[in-house]
Order: C-alpha cells, then structure tokens, then sequence
C-alpha cells in the first residue's frame, strides 16, 4: 500500500477508535484533510484512496489547485478553514462547500451579500477564540450570540461552531468548552482537533476534525 493510503487508514481508525471510546458513531465525524501547502500529486493518492473532504487555508491557493483537481473528482467537497478577508468573500463562496472561520459582524454581512449575489448558500462554522488569545482569529466568546443571532437573520446556514485551542496547552478543556458554548447557542456542528488532537477532540464530541500533516506529513 503506498504511504498516504496507509496514513489516511491510521488517521481513520483512530477516529474511529476515539467515537468508539465514546460510544458515538465514527459515521458522525467527518475526515476534512488539510491540504495547504501541498501541491495536487500529494493530495491525488488521498482521493484515489477515498477521501473526499479537503480543506485550504487561503483562498488564492485554493483557486490555484482545486478546480483541475476537481473536474477529475466532482463529489469532492472544500472547505476553507483559513482566516478569511471580507474582500475575498465572493471568491470563497464561489469556490468553497463550507467555511470554518466566520468570525465577525463585517464578515457576516461580505458573505450574505456574495451568498445572495451567487444564489448559493454555503454552511459556516462560526470561529470561536475559545483560549481568549488576543492575536488569534475567532469571536470572542462574549460576543458568540450576537454573532450568531446576526448569521442567522442575514440567511446564512450555520455549520456549528470552530476553534483553535491555544498552543502547548491540554486541549480538551477547549473542546469541552466549544462543546457547551454549542450546546448553549443551539448549534450543532463542532470543527474541532488537528494532528496533534483530534482523538481528543472526537471523544469530545467534533463533527469535523482537520487534520492535515498526520495525512500528509509536515509542511515545509
Ligand atoms: C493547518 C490547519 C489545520 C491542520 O493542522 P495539522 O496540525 O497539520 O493537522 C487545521 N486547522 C486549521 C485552521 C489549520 O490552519
């Protein structure tokens, strides 16, 4: 077996070992893999093998790798999981099935109005700086329902909620934080885990784990 099929076998039976711990089904956890920074002959093998989620980080990358990849493969699905400016919302909905870092009120409004414009509707994952890091993407915890109340009166799907915790620190606190904060504001979806955590993050409940290096090996 050549090596991404085998390291997307371990990534998927590790979340489904971690669901199994927690008496959920691995069916309710979706596998995005983080490609970014990797070009299309490292991300081929992965869809051959059988993934179809992916997820890029910046929108100008994206452009750049997807549509040939996906003219081969049209029942891929991308996220994008990036930090994402308000001007290049037009080009995210276009290109994007999902988006995992609404984060404030200038983007709710860029992207209902390139949601209208394109009359497609993509589901958002709203950003939570769950480790109230100031440098960090996401809204401030304090500010979590007003966001959403103003997502969802502007007709945009909500996905659930999205964090990064804080680096170097025990990451289940976090995700049982995200978890609450979801629960409390009625949302389902819960993006959380990466490489490092997401067998945490799976028996913590995520619906989403993004996982790029455990698949693809570190970025350069
Ligand atoms: C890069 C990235 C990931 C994947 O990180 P790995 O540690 O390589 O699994 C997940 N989420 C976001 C937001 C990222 O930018």
């Amino acid at each position: 077996m050549d090596q991404p099929a085998a390291l997307l076998e371990d990534v998927r039976a590790r979340i489904a070992a971690a669901a199994k711990i927690a008496r959920r089904d691995p069916a309710e956890v979706t596998l995005v893999a983080v490609s970014k920074t990797h070009p299309a002959e490292r991300i081929a093998p992965l869809i051959a093998a059988g993934q179809r989620v992916f997820g890029e980080n910046r929108v100008q990358e994206a452009q750049a790798k997807w549509p040939a990849l996906r003219e081969a493969h049209p029942a891929i699905a991308l996220h994008l999981v990036g930090q994402l400016q308000s001007n290049k919302a037009q080009d995210a909905v276009a290109l994007f099935d999902c988006i995992h870092s609404l984060d404030r009120p200038s983007l709710v409004a860029a992207l209902a109005r390139a949601m209208d414009k394109a009359g497609r509707r993509v589901p958002c994952f709203v950003q939570v700086d769950i480790g109230e890091e100031e440098q960090k993407g996401g809204c401030a915890i304090a500010a979590l329902p007003a966001l959403l109340a103003e997502a969802r009166s502007a007709g945009i799907p909500l996905a659930g909620l999205m964090c990064v915790p804080p680096l170097g620190l025990e990451p289940a606190p976090y995700f049982a934080l995200l978890a609450k904060l979801a629960d409390d504001t009625g949302v389902a979806g819960l993006s959380m885990g990466m490489s490092d955590d997401f067998e945490t993050a799976v028996m913590l409940g995520a619906t989403h784990v993004r996982v790029g290096s455990a698949l693809f090996g570190a970025r350069s």
